[in-house]
C-alpha cells in the first residue's frame, strides 16, 4: 500500500497496489537484481583496488586488507560473517556492495578421472573448467571469456563466436568452486593453473591481470605464480605487456611452423605472423630455469609431417622452450583427424633429436566432452 503525501488541509488519499504473493516475489527479485547491478561486487577487485575503494570512503587501509582477507575464506558469502568488523560498517557495506559466488551447475566425471565443471553465469551463459587430477598435482584449466573471437578452426569454442569477457569474479570463482569441491572429496587443492579454457585470455587483459593478482595474493587464493600459465594464440603486444605487468608462465598456441599453414588454422596469424610471435617471446621476461611452452596440435595430413617437425625445431631455436604435442581431439563438428600413433612418435623423435624437451599430451576426458567448448556447446544446444 502506498500513501502519497496529502496536500495541506486535505485528507491524504490511499493508493492501493494489489499484488498476489508470486507477483510480489517477482517484483522484489527484479528490484534486487537492479540493485545488484549498481552495487560493487568486492570479488571483482584485487587487494589494491579494494583498499583504494575502502580508503576513498574514509576508512583505513587496514580495514580494506581485513575485508579482502575475509572474501577468500571458505564459506564467506555475507558481510555479517566478518565478525571483526564493526556492525555499523558491515551494515553500511550491505547497502553498497556484494560478495558474489559462482557455484558450479554441471559436473561430469570421466572414466580417467578428468572432471568437467560447468558454471551458469548471472546472464545464463555457460562457461567451463576442466580439472585433470594426476599423481603429483591437480591441474585446472579455466575459461576467461564466454566464447572466443579468435576463430581457430580446430577449436569448438572458436566456432561459437564471442559473447563477452568474464569479469575477475567469474574467473576466480571457477577456481574457488573447484577448490571447495576437491576439498570436500579429500583430493587436495588446485596446484597447477592454466588459462587454456574458453576464450583468449590476453583479449580480456585487465580482467586477467586482476584475476591473477587475486589468485596469487597470499590473502587471496595463494596460487603459486610458478605454477600458473597463461596461454595465448599470439596477441603480440599483449604478450610483451603481460611479462611487464605480472610474473607468470607463458604458453603459445602455435600449431604450425609456417605462416601459410598457420593462417589457414588461426586467423590471428594474418595480423601477427609467426615471426612477430617469436620476437615477442624473445622479449618475454623469463624467470630462472623457466621456459616458454609451445602448444602444437597435430592434425593428420595438415601439420604432422617430418618436414613440419624439422621446421618447428628450426623456428624455436632462439627461444628457451618446451613443446607440448597434442594429437587432435576429434569432434563431430570439426573436420580434423588425429594422426596415427607412430606419426606422433616420429614427430616427437625429430624434435627430441634436435634436443628439445617434448611431451605428448594424450587427450583426457573423451567420454565427457572435455575438449575446450564441448560442454558449453552441449548445454546451450
Ligand atoms: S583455441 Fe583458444 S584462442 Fe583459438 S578459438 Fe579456441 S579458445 Fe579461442
Amino acid at each position: 500500500m502506498l500513501t502519497p503525501k496529502g496536500k495541506r488541509g486535505k485528507r491524504p488519499f490511499l493508493l492501493q497496489l494489489q499484488l498476489d504473493n508470486n507477483k510480489l516475489k517477482l517484483l522484489i527479485r527484479s528490484v534486487n537484481a537492479d540493485l545488484k547491478k549498481i552495487m560493487i561486487d568486492f570479488k571483482t577487485l584485487s587487494r589494491k583496488q579494494l583498499i583504494e575503494w575502502i580508503t576513498s570512503r574514509g576508512h583505513s587501509t587496514y580495514r580494506g586488507r581485513q575485508i579482502f582477507a575475509w572474501l577468500y575464506r571458505p564459506g564467506i558469502t555475507e558481510f555479517s560473517q566478518m565478525t571483526d568488523i564493526s556492525k555499523k560498517f558491515r551494515e553500511e557495506l550491505e547497502t553498497i556492495a556484494t560478495i558474489s559466488t559462482l557455484p558450479y551447475t554441471i559436473k561430469e566425471t570421466s572414466a580417467d578421472g578428468t572432471m568437467k565443471y560447468g558454471f551458469t553465469l548471472s546472464d545464463d551463459h555457460i562457461i567451463e573448467s576442466v580439472l585433470i587430477p594426476e599423481e603429483d598435482r591437480n591441474t585446472l584449466c579455466v575459461s576467461s571469456q564466454v566464447g572466443c573471437a579468435m576463430g581457430c578452426k580446430f577449436c569448438l569454442t572458436g566456432t561459437m563466436g564471442f559473447t563477452r569477457n568474464l569479469n575477475p569474479a567469474e574467473i576466480v570463482g571457477q577456481i574457488c568452486a573447484v577448490q571447495e569441491d576437491l576439498q570436500s572429496m579429500n583430493m587436495g587443492t588446485v596446484n597447477n593453473l592454466v588459462f587454456m579454457g574458453m576464450g583468449e585470455p590476453l583479449a580480456n587483459f585487465e580482467n586477467l591481470i586482476t584475476s591473477l593478482e587475486i589468485l596469487m595474493d597470499d590473502l587471496g587464493l595463494s596460487v603459486s605464480r610458478r605454477r600458473t600459465t597463461v596461454s595465448t594464440c599470439g596477441l603480440v603486444p599483449k604478450i610483451i605487456e603481460l611479462g611487464q605487468r605480472i610474473e607468470v608462465n607463458l604458453a603459445i598456441s602455435l600449431h604450425a611452423a609456417d605462416d601459410e599453414t598457420r593462417s589457414q588454422l588461426m586467423p590471428i596469424n594474418e595480423k601477427y605472423s609467426i615471426s612477430d610471435v617469436i620476437n615477442a617471446c624473445k622479449q618475454f621476461p623469463l624467470q630462472k630455469r623457466k621456459r616458454i611452452m609451445f602448444e602444437y596440435i597435430l592434425l593428420k595430413g595438415i601439420n604432422d609431417s617430418d618436414e613440419d617437425a624439422r621446421k618447428l625445431g628450426r623456428l624455436l631455436r632462439p627461444i628457451p622452450c618446451k613443446i607440448n604435442l597434442l594429437p587432435c581431439n576429434e569432434a563431430p563438428e570439426l573436420p580434423y583427424k588425429k594422426p596415427a600413433n607412430n606419426r606422433v612418435l616420429a614427430f616427437q623423435k625429430i624434435l627430441r633429436d634436435m634436443e628439445y624437451t617434448v611431451f605428448i599430451r594424450t587427450s583426457r576426458g573423451d567420454d565427457i566432452s572435455a575438449a575446450c567448448g564441448q560442454l558449453a556447446n552441449k548445454h546451450t544446444g
